[in-house]
């Protein structure tokens, strides 16, 4: 998978990949990043890439001209990549959308600076737009790099034991139960003792019952439609 970073701040961006399991990633050749700078496609003598709102109101906005043309020449090369804009106005970025998005072949993520980009390049160019969450950030840098980050672990190989992803948080509506690492007393707190017995079945039915217990605690909303759902089942 090819993952094309659109930003005015790339460096903000590539460090995120020079560890850990993205690293490996690419090492392996699961996943490769390059960078798209639109200020190197400004046909404005200073290579200025914002400007003032039409219309007023504070800050400035992204121009058209440097997106469209950086765009373009990314369309030129790949007429297939897919475009995401990433704009907190948008849907809320889901672990369904990670997994759809793991089967693409190229994704190119464009950020945000400023007060945001001019709406026409939005309307023109974006294949999907996605927000992380209701609050504003200082730039989309962040937000492509989490979309990424949640992608990648979804494609083939990137993980070293696949089964994590099946029982993770957001499989299902039911939160992950809480989860314990050695020793099996620390501090004098220990972990659940049917843990420590060894009867797998027991164990996935406590699972079962913690990790509804956590869903109530935190989502419920989730949990309601984790009854739902085995509701029809039954
Ligand atoms: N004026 C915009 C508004 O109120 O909707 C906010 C612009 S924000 C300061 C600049 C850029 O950061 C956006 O264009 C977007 O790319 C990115 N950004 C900020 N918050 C985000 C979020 N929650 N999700 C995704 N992108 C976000």
């Amino acid at each position: 998978m090819q993952f094309t970073f659109v930003t005015l701040f790339f460096n903000l961006v590539e460090g995120y990949f020079q560890d850990s399991i993205l690293k490996r990633a690419i090492d392996k050749n699961l996943i490769s990043i390059d960078s798209l700078d639109p200020r190197e496609f400004s046909t404005n003598k200073h290579h200025k890439v914002d400007d003032t709102a039409v219309g007023g109101g504070a800050g400035m906005v992204m121009n058209p001209q440097p997106l469209y043309d950086a765009l373009d020449s990314l369309k030129e090369k790949d007429e297939h990549v897919h475009i995401v804009f990433m704009t907190p106005v948008a849907k809320p970025f889901t672990q369904n959308d990670a997994k759809r998005l793991a089967k693409k072949e190229h994704i190119a993520f464009v950020s945000g600076r400023y007060e945001g980009i001019d709406e026409r390049v939005i309307e023109a160019y974006a294949d999907e737009v996605f927000s992380i969450g209701d609050y504003i950030l200082t730039g989309g840098e962040l937000a492509s790099l989490v979309v990424c980050d949640a992608v990648s672990r979804n494609i083939q190989g990137v993980l070293g034991n696949s089964d994590s992803l099946s029982v993770e948080s957001f499989e299902t509506p039911l939160l992950e139960a809480p989860a314990f690492s050695k020793p099996k007393n620390f501090r004098n707190i220990g972990v659940p003792s049917e843990y420590l017995k060894g009867n797998h079945s027991k164990i996935r039915s406590l699972k079962l019952e913690l990790s509804e217990c956590k869903t109530k605690y935190f989502r419920p909303e989730q949990l309601l439609k984790h009854r739902i759902r085995t509701s029809y089942e039954k």
